[in-house]
């Protein structure tokens, strides 16, 4: 559907390329069963969209939704995006693709390959992920090796659910809080993928521009942010730890008692139940995400700057507070070089945390557009000099992340640049899609791997450096 906002939308590497837009007519749903609790979708089925017709069916199933509902099931996993049920990792959750090959080949993996009684697709397609030989779905996910027109998705049975938060007043017990999730998360004591945010994020998802608290330029400033923060209903706060539990009444009153006990090691820490908070705050829709229930609240903190727009940067850091405090200090004092607010959101897959940093910037304004590339590529080489990677970024920078999972001398790279020349031997699928090229493009000066991205800004444009 084109809506990897903060990734690169719908804007191929390559200019001059045809963009497919599966999600216009490639939207039905093909199958829903209740029974498996699984469904078939096309490409431009959307969150909203496979949400609404469980609910039109009454049926007691949930999705699993981002933070925006707006964009593509299919499209979300197959980029490993991530959900806050316990079905949060989506490309974990797909069982069974369809997928055009650039040759025009139809493939089915999983237990899709074989084929149902008297033509009729696989009965346990949607159940069993592998089926038999090696397993082949994990290249068509962050890939330009096919266009994947169907995907199987687990949905989750309802239950009872309990969202909650726990607010902690110092700055510095972050690497605390973070050791105290870390067993909690390995032991599934927390039932889905939790967030860690910021207070900054408490003035931000109010939806209210940044000048209305501090109209001074660069950052806002730790004291303001407290001063501010101190009015609204946590209080004056440094993080806050987003999670719900599931299952009856009294199961979760017994996890919601460990997870309080382990909490309160830390000093001032408290925790809060919605209705404890008001209507209006952010907690409100945290409980309709981890139920499985699409919002589009989160845009709420793009208000921050005028004509705003923004930029993911997303390292994985172990959920281990040393790791999340080397990562954390290099982007911290990165922003702050670069004049950008820290809008962090940590999101807790167990052993380790996709830290999720949100660059928000004036899109009118090349010098906030330029810092924040140069803040960009800065952090992306910070990080990966001391062991971290990012899960996935913006087509810009997708040279530059491929370029730091290097081990072997490139192994990783020449491995998938031999699967990109075999599956497309005229290198049509998306060149450069994840930093990989095809080999007619390949070593002509199309990759960005410096200031290319700065000199773009200002009209130079991006292109080869060598003709094709
Ligand atoms: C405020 C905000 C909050 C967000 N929160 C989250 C979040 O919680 N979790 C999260 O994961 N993301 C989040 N995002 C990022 C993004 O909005 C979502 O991931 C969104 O679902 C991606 O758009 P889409 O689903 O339309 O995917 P698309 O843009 O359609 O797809 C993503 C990429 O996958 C590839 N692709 C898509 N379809 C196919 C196909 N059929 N075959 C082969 N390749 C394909 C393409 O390269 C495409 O660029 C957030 C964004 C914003 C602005």
């Amino acid at each position: 559907m084109g809506r990897n906002i903060g990734y690169g939308g719908t804007a191929p590497r390559v200019p001059g390329s045809v963009v497919i837009d599966l999600g216009r007519r490639m939207n039905r749903i093909l199958n829903i069963d209740a029974e498996n609790a699984s469904c078939l979708v096309e490409p431009g089925v959307s969150y909203f969209a496979l949400y609404e017709e469980i609910q039109r069916r009454k049926l007691p199933l949930w999705i699993d939704t981002p933070d925006v509902g707006g964009g593509s099931v299919l499209g979300n996993a197959i980029d490993r995006g991530v959900g806050y049920t316990p079905y949060g990792d989506h490309f974990a959750n797909h069982c069974g693709l369809e997928i055009v090959l650039p040759n025009g080949e139809l493939l089915r993996t999983g237990m899709g390959a074989l084929p149902g009684k008297d033509g009729a697709d696989n009965p346990t397609w949607q159940s069993f992920q592998p089926a038999y030989g090696p397993y082949s779905d994990g290249i068509f996910s962050q890939s330009n090796f096919g266009i994947v027109v169907r995907m199987g998705m687990w949905l989750m049975p309802e239950t009872g659910h309990q969202s909650y938060l726990i607010t902690f007043p110092r700055e510095e017990d972050f690497p605390a809080i973070v050791d105290i999730i870390r067993p909690l998360a390995q032991q599934r004591v927390l039932g889905n993928i939790p967030q860690l945010r910021h207070a900054v994020q408490e003035l931000a998802t109010t939806g209210r521009l940044k000048t209305d608290f501090y109209d001074g330029t660069g950052p806002v400033p730790r004291d303001v942010i407290r001063k501010h923060a101190a009015t609204l209903p946590l209080g004056d706060v440094s993080w806050i730890f987003y999670g719900t539990q599931y299952g009856d009444p009294a199961s979760i009153a017994k996890q919601l008692d460990l997870i309080r006990d382990a909490f309160s090691k830390i000093e001032g820490a408290k925790m809060m139940l919605p209705e404890e908070i008001p209507a209006e705050h952010y907690l409100h829709s945290r409980v309709s995400v981890c139920s499985g229930v699409p919002v589009m609240r989160e845009l709420d903190w793009l208000n921050w700057v005028p004509n705003a727009a923004h930029l993911f940067f997303s390292p994985i850091v172990p959920t281990r507070g040393r790791d999340a405090k080397v990562v954390h200090d290099i982007i911290s004092r990165l922003h702050a070089k670069y004049g950008f607010d820290l809008l962090p959101t940590l999101c807790v897959a167990g052993r380790e945390m996709h830290y999720i940093a949100n660059i928000v910037y004036d899109r009118a304004s090349l010098d906030e557009k330029r810092r924040a590339a140069t803040c960009m590529r800065e952090m992306i080489a910070e990080t990966a000099a001391e062991g971290y990677g990012e899960y996935r970024t913006h087509i810009l920078f997708a040279d530059m992340v491929a370029g730091t999972y290097n081990w072997g001398n490139n192994a990783l790279m020449r491995f998938n640049e031999t699967i990109k020349d075999a599956l497309d031997p005229n290198g049509i699928l998306a060149p450069g899609r994840n930093g990989i090229w095809p080999k007619r493009f390949r070593g002509k000066g199309w990759e960005i791997r410096g200031t290319e991205v700065e000199d773009a800004l200002e009209g130079k444009g991006i292109g080869p450096k060598a003709h094709l």
